[in-house]
């Protein structure tokens, strides 16, 4: 006769009422996707395995653009980080409420008469957060809790240490970190740490639609990079830039981990870019373009840019069409069901027709930037720069991706169309409602000037135009 043992029994009914009992995570019904934006600072366009690099690993980007869709041609809509910014969170050319140059300190800031992408995304229910780099205005008008976002866990200027401790942590600088206003204290390395409150906010709000801003500092100077990620690159002829970037790559891939784990990942809509081109002084690349953070060339605007969104949109392929970070609000909007903002008109597109292939034409045909007495625009694959006191050139992508041969004269009906397209949209914008410093203001002339007489240029910041002047 078989011997039944109660107690075992009892054990083998509460684990399986414990195991039927758990909630496994798995994927969330949620109709309102999640939405991430993630964005490098001064990150080249060529310095990510998905862009084609073999110089810099990036095997969670890598891996997520598996998933997605990796652009081209894709530009954001300034060649610095603060009106690029500008740009992006209000899905507007900037220049339109005069943040047409990188914000000085103190009491200056975007316009608080624009609604944010933020404010659009928590009038819609949505939770949202910033991590990182705000750049955006210092004084308390501008605060990222001001304009749409729940909750800010970073910095309101524009560069800051990687590390805790240095003159930047003293409560109320504005590099300082701080939580909602509050100074706080980090231990390690600041692009893990970005990572780490990001992976918080997903788990705390699986179950409610959320917006985040992850807005690394990463890969703008100062250079530092954790120690054991340096080592690992000892002997690699970028070790800096390429440690720095491995750490925010991990970054990515912990978010992108923890998405998976909590059942979101397929319901989320990433967008992945860079801030501005490369920038002359962190080590970066933005080959095979020609220029760099700051110049009307391709590299100072042309991006590293990538769109997941798996439930959606199918991933592995390649987008070529002309493409700019004004699109991610009105993508997003579409995304989350919003039809219409309390704001002005968007300059960006919803790129999701675009996309699943129901709209087979391009986003753009044109599109403009201007930084005071620098300006371009493209018209497909036609680029024109115009360098003010000195004159343009007209470039042809298609056959001179590298921006050297000028065909103003040749092309003159060309010439004339996008000359007078570029004054057309000028006459909408405002006066800058701050400056560029005069010294950066003299360098990027030369810069520029030199770059359209394909030539290097004498000095790329104000301490070696100094040196070259008093030779
Ligand atoms: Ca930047």
């Amino acid at each position: 006769m078989i011997k039944i043992n109660y107690k075992i029994l009892i054990v083998l009914a509460i684990v399986f009422w414990t195991v039927a009992c758990t909630p496994l995570k798995k994927e969330v019904k949620q109709i309102k996707p999640n939405i991430i934006l993630i964005l490098a600072d001064d990150a080249g366009y060529a310095d990510f395995g998905f862009m084609g690099s073999d110089e810099i690993p990036t095997p969670h980007l890598d891996n997520l653009a598996k998933d997605g869709i990796i652009f081209t041609d894709a530009h954001v809509s300034a060649t610095v980080c603060s009106p690029s910014r500008a740009g992006l969170l209000t899905g507007r050319y900037q220049q339109q409420f005069g943040h047409e140059c990188n914000i000085p300190p103190h009491n200056l800031g975007m316009d608080i008469t624009e609604v944010t992408i933020g404010d659009v995304m928590k009038s819609a229910g949505y939770k949202t957060a910033v991590f990182g780099k705000w750049h955006l205005g210092e004084s308390a008008p501008f605060h990222p809790n001001k304009r749409g976002f729940d909750e800010f866990w970073g910095f309101l200027e524009g560069h800051r240490s990687y590390f805790y401790g240095s003159d930047n942590d003293i409560p109320g600088n504005p590099h300082e970190i701080q939580h909602n206003g509050k100074h706080v204290k980090f231990d390690g390395y600041l692009t893990d740490e970005l990572g780490n409150r990001t992976i918080e906010f997903i788990t705390k709000n699986r179950k409610n639609p959320f917006f985040i801003f992850l807005s690394f500092n990463a890969v703008h100077t100062p250079m530092q990079a954790r120690k054991d990620v340096l080592d690992k690159f000892k002997d690699h002829p970028r070790k800096e830039l390429a440690a720095m970037t491995w750490s925010m790559d991990e970054a990515v891939g912990k978010v992108v981990a923890r998405l998976k784990a909590e059942g979101l990942y397929k319901n989320t809509l990433i967008f992945f870019l860079s801030d501005n081109g490369g920038a002359a002084n962190n080590q970066s690349s933005c080959l095979p373009l020609k220029g760099w953070k700051g110049n009307k060339f391709e590299g100072g605007h042309r991006v590293p840019y990538l769109v997941v969104w798996p439930e959606k949109l199918e991933g592995g392929k390649r987008y070529d069409e002309l493409t700019s970070a004004l699109d991610i609000f009105a993508t997003s909007m579409a995304a989350a069901g919003i039809t219409e903002t309390s704001g002005k008109p968007l300059d960006g597109v919803n790129l999701i027709p675009h996309l699943t292939g129901d709209n087979s034409s391009a986003p753009h045909n044109q599109l403009f930037w201007r930084k005071e007495g620098m300006a371009a625009t493209r018209e497909n694959n036609w680029k024109l720069i115009r360098l003010d006191n000195y004159g343009y050139r007209l470039y042809n992508l298609e056959d001179d991706l590298g921006e050297t041969l000028d065909h103003s004269i040749e092309n003159k009906e060309q010439f004339n169309k996008m000359v007078q397209s570029l004054e057309h949209w000028e006459s909408n914008l405002t006066e800058p409602w701050w400056r560029e410093a005069k010294d950066w203001n003299q360098v990027t002339f030369e810069i520029h000037k030199a770059l359209m007489e394909n030539r290097e240029p004498n000095y790329k910041s104000p301490e070696e135009m100094k040196s070259y002047l008093n030779q």
